[in-house]
Parts: structure tokens; C-alpha cells; sequence
């Protein structure tokens, strides 16, 4: 067994939707976003979990992401696909129940067409020119989605609280739904954070459910670790890796670990003073990241462990996706196929 492990806490996925939804007045509906496998983590084990623990509507991107979710949650709850309908998505609506969000006239005409009784909501683009209908089309099908069961929109800003933004999509929003009689959602994670005025009837995070940025006070979710194939011991002035770019300045122990680039850990965290954690005992990540190993300088420890983690509460996803340059959100989505994935369930 020499793959590495992604320990996945469904507790902890559970107590942050439990955080967020406290965050909001009890008419408000918490919902959870499930896209991208749950963001990397397992669509099914955590809509699962989250539907035990009372979530009544799910979002994924993709209608085909909605089947694994239909799997988890049962005949029950809503799930919602952002993408509206896609070429090929009337089966897969129809067979497994999902909702689209019609982006465009176009969408909406498809739909009515090929299922004319099936509920539907309505994206609408309130200044962030992704996805869903500008004002000047929406003013056109405004009349003909009053059956629709959820409108929404997208804010751009939202993980910048001053960002003038803000308050400009919820004006406009505001605006291009008044005296309409369905439901209404406009915020994600960050958001839910902007305060009331920005929950509406549904609010439906996601990264906050995983305990990414910017939900400062989640619980973590996610440990990898990480086995430890050899260890050696060079004198100073070797190098280590790729490009000979690390050179020790003393007698120093090596360790080499079975994850690399391939798994996610990108080669850019390198570079950015990473560790790598020996129960609480912190070591440098050493050389280039490689495609399928990691280089540590363990030369402190006493005893060095069959694993080491590289994410876990001491140095968190967002920890390592900033020192690569990025956001939680990629490095979550990045962990890839390879893993081992083990559920903590209570
Ligand atoms: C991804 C996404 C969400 C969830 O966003 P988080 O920032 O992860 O909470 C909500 N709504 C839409 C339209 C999305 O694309």
C-alpha cells in the first residue's frame, strides 16, 4: 500500500454547514454546492452526510455530476445544475430529477420543448458576465418564468467585503426580481459573510463547507499524508532533485515521499517554504517537487514516521495554496485520482 491518503472529516463537512447555516435567520435556506466531486473530495460521501444532517437542495456544475449525487441523497432532495441545459442533458434531467438554471432564452425554450411539465429556476447575470441572463434578455422571458422555483445570480467580489461591487449586484438583483414570486439566492460562501441583506431565501456555499477561505472559522476537512518510501543521508554539498537545486549545508537526512505534482501538490509549493509534518514536528520540503515524490530534510527528527502529512490543521489547504501561487479552491480540486480517500464519519 503505497498510495497517500486523503482523510476526509464528514463531521467536520457537517459542522461547517451547521456554522454557516447559523449565519443566517432560520427562513433562510441552507443549501450545499457539490460541483467538481465536491470539490475534489467525494460528491456522494458528502451530499450523502450533509443530507443526513438536514440539507434539502444540493448545486453541482454539470448534469452529469447531479447522477452521483441523486445516488447519495435519495429521491428527495432538490438538485440544481448551474450549467442550466446543455445539449445533451434531457435524459439525464428527466431520469434523475435535476433542476437547471436556464442561462438564456435559448435554454429556456430547449427546455420547454423537451420537458414541458419539469421544474426549472433562472440564472440571471447581475454584473458578473459569466453565466445566466443580462438584463435585456431577461426583461424579454420575464413574464413567461413565473413557475420557475429558484431564480439566482452570482457575485463576483463577494471574498472582498469593501469591493463596491457588492452592493452594486445586490442592488441590481434586487431590482430584477422585485415582485417576482419564486424563491431567490444570490450569495455563496462569502456572501453569507456580507450579512443578511445578502441571503435572500437561499444562500448555497461551497468552499466554506470544506473549510476553505473565506470561511476564516471552519473546522478543517482535509489531511493528506503522505508515505515515506526511503530515507538517506548526504553529506554537505550534495544536491537533491531535479536541476540540482537544493544543496545541503550540512550532513543532512533525506526522506522521499510517494506524492508528487500528479497528486495535486504542485510544483510551485517548492519554492514556498512548505512543510512537511511528522506528527507535530514541522520539516522543509527540500528540491523540486517531482511528478510522483516530495524530498524532505528530516535530519531533526529522532525517528523518522511511515507518514508524513502535508496538509493538515497546522498548515492548512489555503496555507499550501497560497505558497503555490494559487487558492484553496484549485488546490482542493486539484488533489486528483491517485489518493487513497478515507471518510471520518460519526
Ligand atoms: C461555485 C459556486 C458556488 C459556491 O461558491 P463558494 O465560493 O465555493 O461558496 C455558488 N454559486 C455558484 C453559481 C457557483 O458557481
Amino acid at each position: 500500500m503505497t498510495a497517500a491518503t486523503l482523510t476526509i472529516d464528514l463531521n467536520a463537512v457537517v459542522a461547517n454547514w451547521q456554522a454557516l447555516n447559523a449565519l443566517s435567520v432560520s427562513e433562510v435556506e441552507t443549501a450545499a454546492v457539490v460541483k467538481a466531486n465536491g470539490y475534489g473530495l467525494g460528491a456522494g460521501p458528502v451530499a450523502g452526510a450533509l443530507a443526513q444532517a438536514g440539507a434539502r437542495s444540493f448545486f453541482v456544475a454539470l448534469a452529469e455530476e447531479g447522477v452521483a449525487v441523486r445516488k447519495a441523497v435519495g429521491n428527495d432532495p432538490a438538485i440544481y445544475v448551474f450549467s442550466g441545459l446543455m445539449n445533451t442533458d434531457i435524459p439525464l434531467i428527466r431520469d434523475y430529477t435535476l433542476i437547471p438554471l436556464l442561462n438564456s432564452a435559448k435554454q429556456l425554450v430547449k427546455f420547454r420543448m423537451g420537458l414541458p411539465d419539469a421544474p426549472y429556476g433562472v440564472q440571471i447575470d447581475t454584473g458578473m458576465s459569466r453565466l445566466g441572463m443580462p438584463l435585456s434578455e431577461f426583461i424579454m422571458v420575464r413574464d413567461k418564468i413565473v413557475k420557475a422555483d429558484l431564480i439566482i445570480s452570482h457575485l463576483a467580489c463577494a471574498d472582498e467585503p469593501d469591493h463596491t461591487q457588492n452592493k452594486q449586484q445586490l442592488q441590481h438583483f434586487s431590482e430584477m426580481t422585485r415582485g417576482l414570486s419564486m424563491r431567490r439566492s444570490l450569495s455563496a460562501t462569502g456572501g453569507i459573510l456580507l450579512g443578511p441583506d445578502y441571503h435572500f431565501d437561499l444562500v448555497r456555499p461551497g468552499v466554506g463547507l470544506y473549510g476553505g477561505e473565506p470561511f476564516s472559522n471552519a473546522a478543517p476537512v482535509v489531511t493528506v499524508s503522505i508515505p515515506v518510501i526511503q530515507t538517506r543521508n548526504i553529506t554537505a554539498g550534495q544536491s537533491v532533485g531535479y536541476g540540482a537545486a537544493w544543496v545541503a549545508k550540512r550532513p543532512s537526512k533525506i526522506a522521499t515521499l510517494a506524492a508528487g505534482y500528479a497528486d495535486g501538490l504542485i510544483r510551485a509549493i517548492g519554492d514556498g517554504g512548505m512543510m512537511v509534518w511528522a506528527g507535530n514536528v514541522p520539516c522543509p520540503i527540500v528540491g523540486r517537487v517531482s511528478m510522483d515524490l516530495l524530498t524532505v530534510d528530516v535530519t531533526e527528527l529522532k525517528r523518522v514516521p511511515d507518514h508524513m502529512e502535508i496538509i493538515n490543521p497546522h498548515q492548512t489547504v489555503d496555507d499550501v495554496a497560497k505558497a503555490a501561487g494559487t487558492i484553496g479552491y484549485e488546490m482542493l480540486t486539484s488533489l486528483g485520482g491517485r489518493y487513497k480517500r478515507d471518510y471520518v464519519n460519526g
